[in-house]
């Protein structure tokens, strides 16, 4: 059982998930993530630090007051005065930290991921001793980390047997683990699985036990048919196959984080998605099946920020295969791709869509890829456009629906909305647009109410 930082933010909140969690019989761990909003008030606190803002103080006593509120409110009258004073311990090492950082002025990936690990630390802490019984561990202990192209990745292999290790005795009552952080497999030192990664940890803790279940608990009812924040008439996706919901999250659902999926899917371990402020909802049952739906699609996704690189030229051989190659060597995920040739003029253009934080790494890399040819004129041209946004529609039913590209692409233009791109994913069950950032949530509005409502 998973809980996000909205579950774990409040006293009242955390006192649902303390009677949920009592609720269960068998044996169940319980991955918790920082309280709501911690996290990105430790990265903001320490970007403060660093520039010399001396108002970071009042938002570490901000992070110390959230904290207390919880003792206050939930510890046991048994163990308050202990756990308070060894979370009292922790932050006085993040206190340090802040002061460090803003007496150097400076801060380094490292310790970036050395600050942002105190949120999981204390909320584990604090949790193991509300939920009755509970036993804590340490997640960086067992989930470890490998320097990919920049990025810490879990080594799956190696977290996978430390993982059946460290939880050998478990056979009954509860254990709570910190979601999110993970340590690094040479030095040890402590990482994370990128923001919202808590899921992932959960995930990867459910495969290598053979859970029955995993269950992510969240704030909304359930998967909904778009992200209820923009779209008021999103609906609750009862069930789902993971094919679908690992296509609407890649493609920019927040509720779970897209690397959650692949683990449980290998082991065909069901994912539940459910509501701590409304527990009596059934939420969404995820698993391998096919489930019917009497819409065109399942639901619609979208990411913002995304760049739109297109590439034309003569180049021999494959233009598409040197650009896809290059990028994906150097681990720049593309979102989506168009290719077309043209037999007259012997040219092929490419089109694809990266997040705008891998624009600039992708850009050096093509010049650096096709300098000679873009010297003598077989790459005629390299563009960039940025500022836009992707709309993916996802759905078995876009299997068999064949003109439903060229109609929900229809809908937008009829709406004066100019689509950029439009490319269909490898799964074949979803369609993607790049649009103009500034027209997304009136496209995806417009998109579900045709569509989904
Ligand atoms: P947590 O803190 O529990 O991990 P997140 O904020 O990461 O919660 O994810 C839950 C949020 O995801 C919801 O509040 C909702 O705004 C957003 N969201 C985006 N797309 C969807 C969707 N298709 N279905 C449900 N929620 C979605
Ligand atoms: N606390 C981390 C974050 O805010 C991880 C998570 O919540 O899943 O990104
Ligand atoms: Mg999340």
């Amino acid at each position: 059982m998973k809980f996000g930082g909205t579950s774990v933010g409040t006293v009242a909140s955390l006192r649902n998930v303390k009677n949920i969690v009592e609720g269960e019989s068998g044996p169940v761990v319980v991955v918790v993530s920082a309280l709501g909003g911690i996290t990105d008030r430790l990265i903001a606190t320490a970007t403060k630090a660093c520039g010399g803002d001396a108002s970071w103080r009042e938002d570490y006593d901000y992070i110390v007051d959230r904290h207390r509120a919880i003792a206050e409110g939930l510890l046991p009258d048994d163990c308050r005065k202990e756990v308070w004073a060894n979370v009292g311990e922790i932050l006085q090492e993040l206190h340090n930290l802040f002061y460090g950082i803003e007496l150097v002025g400076d801060i380094s990936q490292r310790t970036m991921d050395r600050v942002v690990s105190f949120g999981e630390r204390m909320s584990s802490l604090m949790i193991a001793h509300v939920i009755a019984g509970a036993r804590l561990f340490y997640s960086p202990e067992f989930v470890k980390t490998e320097k990919r192209y920049g990025e810490n990745i879990p080594d799956s292999q190696l977290t996978d047997s430390l993982i059946r290790e460290a939880f050998a005795g478990f056979s009954e009552g509860v254990a709570v683990a910190p979601g999110f952080i993970s340590s690094d497999r040479d030095s040890g030192k402590v990482t994370n699985l990128g923001r919202g990664g808590s899921d992932f940890t959960a995930a990867l803790i459910a495969a290598s036990l053979g859970a029955d279940v995993l269950e992510i608990w969240t704030d909304v009812d359930g998967f909904m048919t778009a992200d209820p924040r923009v779209i008021p008439g999103a609906r609750v996706i009862p069930r789902l196959s993971f094919v679908e919901s690992m296509d609407l999250c890649n493609f920019g659902a927040k509720v779970i984080y897209p690397p959650t999926i692949y683990p449980v899917f290998h082991k065909n371990i069901p994912i539940i998605i459910r509501n701590t402020l409304n527990p009596s909802a059934p939420g969404t049952f995820i698993a391998d099946e096919h489930v019917p739906c009497e819409w065109p699609f399942r639901g619609v996704s979208s990411i913002k920020d995304v760049c739109l690189f297109t590439v034309t030229g003569t180049v021999p051989g494959s233009l598409a295969t040197r650009i896809f190659s290059v990028l994906t060597k150097n681990g720049v995920e593309v979102l989506l791709d168009t290719r077309s040739e043209s037999a007259e003029r012997h040219e092929s253009e490419v089109s694809f869509a990266t997040r705008e934080k891998e624009a600039e790494r992708a850009a050096e890399l093509l010049s650096k890829e096709f300098d000679a040819e873009l010297s003598n004129g077989e790459v005629k041209r390299l563009t960039q456009r940025h500022k836009l946004s992707t709309l993916s529609i996802v759905g078995e039913n876009l299997k068999n629906l064949e003109g439903m590209a060229s109609k929900v692409a229809g809908t937008l233009a009829a709406n004066g909305v100019p689509v950029l791109a439009v490319a269909r994913g490898n799964s074949e069950i979803n369609l993607s647009m790049v649009l103009q950032s500034a027209d997304l949530e009136n496209s995806l509005r417009l998109i579900h109410k045709t569509y989904l409502e």
